[in-house]
């Protein structure tokens, strides 16, 4: 819990930026992170208010158990704050550098607007950890006999991994692409989280054993049945890759995009992967547009900075939230305000209310404009309100609808949820196919690393009881 009295004595801060205009000129991380002084102060602010909802259902997804490593590093004792992180989280750095933190908003003290800096408590700790080298392989003791294969090296994947193969199953991870980490590898940007975090959880997890098997896209390069067959139980992560329809004309021409393969091909460039047959794409001396208010919005728009765009604007449907929050009626929960990431800080024009008709283009089949308008509360354009924005490169970061059907989930035939996610519960994970189970966006939809996290770490634990009728890991 900290300090009792540390929330009167000490103010929340949390680790700077390196200022925008330096911070544009590269593509790798830019906070500059906290003295160790500094964040035993911050973890001091922890105070005993009985209820931590930071850790409960409306808090952290993995369930981590904050007021007992905010203690545990507010008395010196960074190792067991380690371990305590680990036994809830397999992959602390991943989250602590990129969860949006709905602990935070949960935490007791948000009610004064000054919640703990749990992720920068949490990042703190998990990189003094493998700094330390306290980070170790955790090879299981004694080999089940048994084997699992897993689609998908994403955070759902990954932990799930992690988890299975520590209890002693041979684990074998199939990936479409050359390299592990999913969306955290391809689509999120190295200014938010550098590769070299994943590559070390790799390593760890080859050394307890998990094999990578990449460039196998199943259900195309090789069919699911052949890992149906060859093991004891199957799980697909393979994420929600189905972009959402635009719903406007002009997509056909040159220079509109969806944010993912832009996204990918930026980091496949700084990961020196070739970008094979693709036309590149980049926002070198661009007017660029970005349709989308979320996360990947702001990695496009941070992406077009560092690629030397000259001007950015960002197109949102919804109306533009308060500055801040009714905290009376929000608080625990996820709370509806003015967020504006560090991406969004570095210059972009943000338009709200604001929908997009047709994306317009020259004689040569150029995009050159956005076709816009203002919308009312239930999204419709409100007429005479038309106005167009200049635009070379236009992206669409309006999310994902659903898994790829084709391939292996075609393959697979297995029930489907309303929104056509695969169908699984949260208890069991299991698909509607025996010995098939699902975790992740491709279970969920589209959602964060820390949710992945979790779900890969409850479906290990149902595919050990099912396997071995008994189980000690953690839901
Ligand atoms: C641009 C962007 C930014 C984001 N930013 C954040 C953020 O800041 N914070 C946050 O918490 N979340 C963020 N997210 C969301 C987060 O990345 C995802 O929720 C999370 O990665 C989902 O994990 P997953 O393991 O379920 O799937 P994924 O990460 O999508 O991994 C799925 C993996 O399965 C592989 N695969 C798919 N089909 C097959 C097949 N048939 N055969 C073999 N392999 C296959 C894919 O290649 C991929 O590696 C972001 C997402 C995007 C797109
Ligand atoms: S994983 Fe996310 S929700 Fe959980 S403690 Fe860390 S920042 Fe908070």
């Amino acid at each position: 819990m900290g300090k009792v009295t540390g929330f009167l004595e000490i103010e929340r801060e949390e680790p700077r930026y390196e200022p925008a205009s330096d911070r544009i000129r590269h593509f790798g991380e830019f906070t500059h992170p906290l003295s160790e002084g500094r964040v035993v102060d911050q973890a001091a602010r922890c105070m005993d208010c009985g209820v931590p909802y930071c850790h409960g259902d409306t808090g952290c997804p993995v369930n981590n158990q904050i007021p007992d490593w905010n203690d545990l590093v507010y008395h010196g004792d960074w190792e067991e704050a380690a371990r305590n992180l680990h036994s809830t989280n397999n992959f602390p750095e991943f989250t602590g550098r990129t969860c949006p933190a709905p602990c935070e908003e949960a935490c007791t003290l948000n009610l004064e607007d000054e919640p703990v800096a749990i992720k920068t408590v949490e990042q703190a700790i998990a990189d003094r950890a493998i700094r330390a080298g306290w980070i170790k392989p955790q090879v299981a003791e004694r080999r089940t006999g048994k084997t699992v294969a897993i689609v998908g090296s994403g955070p759902a994947g990954m932990a799930a991994a992690q988890q299975l193969a520590r209890v002693g199953h041979e684990v074998h991870v199939f990936e479409r692409e050359p390299r592990a980490g999913g969306l955290m590898r391809y689509g999120i940007p190295d200014f938010k989280m550098e590769k070299q975090h994943i590559d070390f959880r790799i390593a760890q997890m080859e050394a307890e054993g998990v094999t990578f098997h990449y460039g196998q896209n199943i259900g195309v390069d090789r069919p699911l049945r052949d890992l149906r067959d060859n093991h004891d139980a199957v799980l697909l992560c393979g994420g929600s890759e189905h972009p959402r329809d635009a719903g406007c004309s002009g997509m056909e021409l040159s220079g509109v995009h969806f944010a993912m393969p832009y996204l990918v091909q930026q980091n496949r460039r700084l990961g020196g992967e070739s970008l094979g047959a693709d036309q590149p794409i980049t926002a070198a001396g661009k007017h660029v547009v970005v349709v989308g208010g979320g996360d990947t919005a702001s990695d496009c728009i941070g992406t077009a900075f560092r690629q030397g765009a000259i001007a950015v604007t960002q197109i949102d449907i919804r109306p533009q939230p308060p500055e801040h929050e009714d905290k009376l009626t929000t608080w625990p929960d996820w709370a509806v305000k003015m967020r504006t990431s560090s991406s969004q800080a570095e210059g972009a024009i943000r338009q709200f209310s604001v929908g997009t008709l047709d994306v317009v283009g020259n004689n040569q089949g150029q995009a050159t404009h956005v076709r816009c308008a203002r919308v009312d509360r239930s999204r419709k354009a409100i007429p005479g309100t038309d106005f167009d924005i200049r635009a070379d490169l236009v992206l669409i970061a309006i999310g994902f609808a659903h898994p790829v059907l084709d391939g292996m989930l075609d393959e697979l035939g297995a029930k489907l949820d309303p929104r056509k996610n695969l169908y699984a519960d949260t208890f069991s994970y299991k698909t509607s196919v025996e010995g098939v189970y699902a975790a992740g966006d491709m279970r969920r939809g589209q959602s964060l690393i820390v949710w992945a996290i979790r779900e890969g770490r409850q479906a290990a634990r149902s595919i050990d009881l099912d396997l071995m009728g008994v189980t000690d890991l953690p839901r």
